[in-house]
């Protein structure tokens, strides 16, 4: 298959510091990539970069198979980002959506431009008689979230980036920002980035997504990331869970080093509840539910909670050999030590 962008070994660096180092990202046509990660490791940085508002120091990003540097306006018309903070013009609702029709040379066809306002408002769920002539200041947040979002899809992008849209939303605006990239996708076979720190929403909207730690992508799916602090002896390192219990893996490549876990080395173990003691087997412990997903694969996944330590496990088919109840139950799980991946570089302070 062809692919839409490409990142190669690009580099970003502020005040002499990298903070965003992509080995390779590649994204289809028409997909829904979901950005998740920790604050600081490097997804806005990686969003700007995509929008074509940044250069990165080094490396490249092709477009269609195509040097994306100096590639022109309609290259970068064609992507469209809606930051996390979006601000409105101080103007109505209506001269908000129109205005990236306007400055996309959209004059003279008012009736165009009446139908995709109206289109775009009504993705968003905003009913356009009521909203178009509302002046910017008369919105909640959610509502300046769904408006700044119309405008993106007014101009029936190619490439929507968006960077946490539903970070300070109430459930409601979130599914209509939801539905609304759904429906993008559907009809213009819009690509979409979504940066959110929501699993359970990113699970509803993405089917691949990737995490990132450290300006580096740590891997593809809801990687575990454990940042440490680790304490290294001469061929191990420790991870405190509180009350004496440890998470053991191999010695990392440096100090301050971070590790990650595959959802699907956490194993589950038979025998339901867990409530007994422990063996004093390394990296056995008893894990309590903290919540269970379920992704638009049809794949499942388990928050887990270990002492101080939350997890996602992959229970996909694993409910009924382990027994596994709902949450507020225990279940005993084993991580080996050779699964605790060492991500190269230092945790971001
Ligand atoms: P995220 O979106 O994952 O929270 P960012 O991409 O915003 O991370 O930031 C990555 C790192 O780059 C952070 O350490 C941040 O402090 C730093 N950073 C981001 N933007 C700038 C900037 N304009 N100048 C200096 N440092 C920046
Ligand atoms: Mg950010």
């Amino acid at each position: 298959m062809s692919l839409l962008l490409q990142l190669e070994n690009v580099r970003q660096r502020y005040g002499g510091r990298t903070v965003l180092d992509v080995e390779r990202l590649e994204i289809a046509p028409g997909e829904l990539l979901g950005l998740t990660g920790p604050n600081g490791s490097g997804k806005s940085t990686l969003l700007r970069i995509l929008a074509l508002l940044e250069e990165p120091v080094s490396g490249r990003m092709l477009v269609d198979g195509r040097a994306a540097d100096g590639g022109g306006s309609a290259l970068r018309r064609s992507v469209t980002m809606l930051n996390q903070e979006p601000y409105l013009l101080r103007r109505s609702v209506f001269e908000n959506v129109a205005y990236g029709l306007r400055a996309r040379g959209m004059r003279g066809m008012r009736g165009e431009m009446e139908d995709r306002v109206r289109t775009a408002l009504s993705m968003v769920a905003l009913d356009h008689d009521r909203f178009a002539p509302r002046a910017w200041r008369e919105l909640s947040g959610g509502e300046t979230q769904r408006v700044a979002l119309a405008a993106r899809l007014a101009v029936h992008p190619r490439v929507l980036l968006l960077d946490e849209p539903t970070a300070s939303l109430d459930l409601p605006s979130a599914q209509a920002i939801c539905a609304a990239v759904l429906r993008a996708r559907e009809q213009w076979g819009t690509t979409v980035v979504v940066i959110s720190h929501d699993p359970v929403w990113l699970d509803d909207l993405c089917e691949r997504q990737v995490t990132m730690h450290g300006g580096r992508i740590a891997g593809e799916g809801r990687i575990n990331v454990l940042p440490g602090p680790w304490i290294t002896s001469a061929d191990t390192a420790r991870l405190d869970l509180g009350d004496g219990a440890h998470l053991v893996a191999a010695r990392p490549p440096s100090p301050g080093a971070a590790a990650c876990l595959d959802p699907a080395d956490v194993e589950l173990l038979p025998g339901a509840g867990g409530s007994g003691p422990d063996t004093g087997e390394p990296n056995v412990f008893t894990a309590a539910i903290s919540q269970r997903v379920y992704a638009r694969s049809g794949d499942s996944c388990l928050r887990l909670r270990i002492g101080t330590l939350s997890l996602w496990a992959d229970s996909t088919g694993r409910e009924c050999a382990t027994g596994v109840g709902d949450t507020g139950r225990s279940i005993r799980i084993r991580i080996q030590p050779s699964a605790i991946r060492w991500l190269s570089g230092e945790s971001p302070s």
